[in-house]
């Protein structure tokens, strides 16, 4: 079977491809240039090389962007990840709302017009449309969904959420309007961590989620006496490993007409700044002194915290996930690789 995977050279596609190619898929991913494309396919051994295929699309915001991608091979499926995840905008329009909403609906109108092959699209949506970080007093699931207003979403700390808000509701307005021959199925991942991906070749270039997880390593929350400068932990205090991540997305490829439609809250369990400062002490007792004195971290996670529910990903999925220790272990590894090649 063949995927068409947008965003190949990010980070949580990094493992979808992984993942998608030890089920033997063959995989065109799409990439933004011709040289991202060529050091990712450079960086899998040469038995794999063949199975895996690239196509250049510069910007998903453009009208169209997605024709030609959809038309390199007949594709049985599409994943949708290329969307921008970062902190660093000025504009919330163009920055976070353009890309998240033209994109998904500009996949899924290149596929209804020219990949008629196409049975089913992934869409990597966030726990932004599930989760309001602030309303501690709820258990999340799937049955919730985020609300949010034109206003909010021009504020630089929303315009995140927003915009994932509105990709989502654009994507299933468009399976309910336009009546594709494929189906849909939402993913909803939070806070994500694990392994960089191995074609990475330097920190700076790190994705936003694991930045915390390397800011710790490096000894930036320790001032010299050992005190704490980590920064506050919120409002999400929940996370995912990305090779849970990863492998929902090839789960929800293979699900039935049980995951048609549905959305999924990919949880793996709480964490805080403080819990993943302890997670790399008792794994890497040779970085004690880049972290904060143990007893100088509060945890600032609260106490009524929200709650979470991901009993539907294991049901339906068959997902088991990962503990914040295993997560935190194998991404700290993989910032110590790169490290040592920088
Ligand atoms: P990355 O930044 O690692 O990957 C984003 C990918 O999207 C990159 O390949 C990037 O290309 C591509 N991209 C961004 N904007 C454009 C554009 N305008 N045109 C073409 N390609 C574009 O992020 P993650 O892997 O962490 O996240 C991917 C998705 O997952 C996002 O939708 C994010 O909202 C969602 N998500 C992430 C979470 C996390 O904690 N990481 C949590 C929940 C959801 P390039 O690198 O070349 O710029």
């Amino acid at each position: 079977h063949s995927v068409l995977l947008t965003g190949g050279s990010g980070f949580i596609a990094s493992h979808i491809l992984d993942a998608l190619l030890r089920r033997r898929y063959w995989v065109t991913v799409t990439v933004r240039s011709e040289e991202k494309g060529l050091r990712l396919q450079k960086n899998y051994p040469e038995d794999l090389r063949p199975r895996i295929s690239f196509t250049v699309v510069e910007d998903i915001v453009q009208e169209g962007a997605f024709d030609n991608a959809v038309k390199v091979q007949p594709f049985d499926y599409i994943i949708h990840t290329a969307c921008p995840y970062h902190f660093n905008f000025t504009d919330p329009i163009a920055d976070f709302i353009d890309p998240a909403v033209k994109g998904t609906v500009g996949i899924l109108k290149s596929a209804k017009a020219y990949a008629p092959t196409v049975k089913r699209v992934v869409l990597l949506s966030s726990s932004a449309t599930i989760l309001n970080p602030f309303n501690h007093s709820k258990v999340y699931d799937e049955t919730v969904h985020g609300e949010t207003s034109w206003e909010q979403a021009m504020n630089p700390r929303l315009a995140y959420r927003a915009s994932k808000i509105f990709a989502e509701k654009a994507a299933f307005e468009f399976i309910s309007t336009e009546k594709p021959p494929f189906d849909l199925v939402v993913l909803n991942p939070p806070l994500v961590f694990g392994p960089a991906p191995s074609h990475l070749v330097s920190l700076d270039a790190l994705n936003t989620s694991n930045q915390r997880i390397r800011d710790l390593v490096l000894g930036k929350f320790r001032s010299p006496d050992g005190d704490s400068t980590i920064p506050p932990t919120g409002p999400v205090y929940i996370f995912c490993d990305v090779r849970d991540v990863a492998e929902a997305h090839v789960k929800a490829l293979e699900a039935g007409p049980e995951a048609s439609g549905q959305r999924f809250f990919l949880v793996g369990g709480y964490f805080s700044n403080k819990r993943l400062a302890d997670a790399v002490r008792i794994t890497h007792t040779g970085l004690a002194n880049k972290l904060p004195d143990e007893n100088k971290v509060v945890d600032d996670m609260p106490e009524d915290v929200y709650g979470w529910d991901n009993e539907k990903s294991r049901r339906v999925l068959g997902l088991e996930y990962r503990d914040l220790q295993t997560c935190v272990n194998d991404s700290v590894e993989a910032i110590l690789r790169i490290a040592e090649q920088e």
